[in-house]
């Protein structure tokens, strides 16, 4: 592993740290050439929110792992970003659900492929997990996509009831939602086509979004006691990015 100089203390810490594995990443070839770009997209929103979980992305994972864990076929898709991001959390909540994770990339290259299986693998072994890595052999097609991005596993995302899907193209959710199943998307910006057309949007940043995930898989009550409405949800994280705003604003005079 390359060297990470940056000191806890510093405040950018946290995300000088997610760019020092995202650059190693990129180097193992795990990353397509826009990845580091579209991760930048995602750090301004994540500034913007103030680097945290806010109340309503709690209520969405919350909402979220409710439909996974009460699922008949659950599966967790994952690209690159998100499998160097969140590999090891995304593989343990599998392994709590008993459900595949399936590799699933845009720009999909039989060299990229492999480095992302052979990492999923890497982790599954070292944390002694036992989950089904798809992806090394799509045999079905997400209809109204053309080309390599419509090819998936079909035991995997074809058959699945509920998919979690984090950094997902507008295109591909849009497709999958028109397939049936309930789309769980995480995205640090609430106005993405994927924010937009996802059944249940997480606005908040993928590890976070996984490790909150694992650690309230115990504790998720059997029923869920508040409603939830995906498009109210993205006008409170709107809100509180404009109000993070104004308060910020006001103490630059
Ligand atoms: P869409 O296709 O949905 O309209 P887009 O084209 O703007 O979205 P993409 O390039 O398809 O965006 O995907 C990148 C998305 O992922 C951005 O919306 C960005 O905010 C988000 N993103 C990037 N990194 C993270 C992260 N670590 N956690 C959560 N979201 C992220
Ligand atoms: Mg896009």
């Amino acid at each position: 592993m390359k060297e990470f100089a940056a000191d806890p203390s510093h405040p950018r810490y946290d995300s000088l740290f997610k760019r020092h594995i995202l650059e190693e990443a990129a180097e193992k070839g795990m990353l397509a050439g826009s990845a580091l770009i579209a991760h930048g997209r995602g750090e301004a929103y994540d500034y913007l929110i103030g680097e945290q979980t806010i109340d309503c992305a709690m209520r969405a994972t919350k909402h979220a792992l409710y439909h996974l864990k009460h699922a008949k076929n659950p599966v967790i898709s994952v690209n690159g970003n998100t499998t160097a991001l969140a590999g090891e959390d995304l593989l343990k909540l599998a392994s709590m659900l008993n459900c595949p994770i399936e590799v699933n990339i845009f720009y999909r290259t039989p060299k990229r492929m492999q480095v992302l299986l052979n990492h999923l693998e890497e982790i599954k072994h070292k944390n002694g997990l036992s989950v089904e890595i798809l992806g090394a052999s799509p045999d079905a097609r997400i209809p109204g996509l053309e080309g390599p991005r419509a090819k998936c596993c079909h035991s995997g995302i074809f058959s699945s009831d509920v998919i979690l899907v984090p950094l997902e193209d507008g295109d591909r959710c849009e497709a999958l939602v028109a397939m049936g199943k309930t789309v769980i998307v995480v995205d640090l910006n609430p106005l993405s086509r994927s924010a937009k057309t996802g059944s249940i949007t997480i606005v908040d940043e993928v590890s976070r979004v996984a490790k909150n995930l694992v650690d309230n898989f115990e504790a998720q009550e059997e029923k869920l006691d508040f409603p939830f409405d995906n498009d109210i949800n993205l006008r409170l994280a709107l809100k509180h990015i404009n109000e993070s705003l104004i308060d910020l604003s006001s103490i630059i005079d």
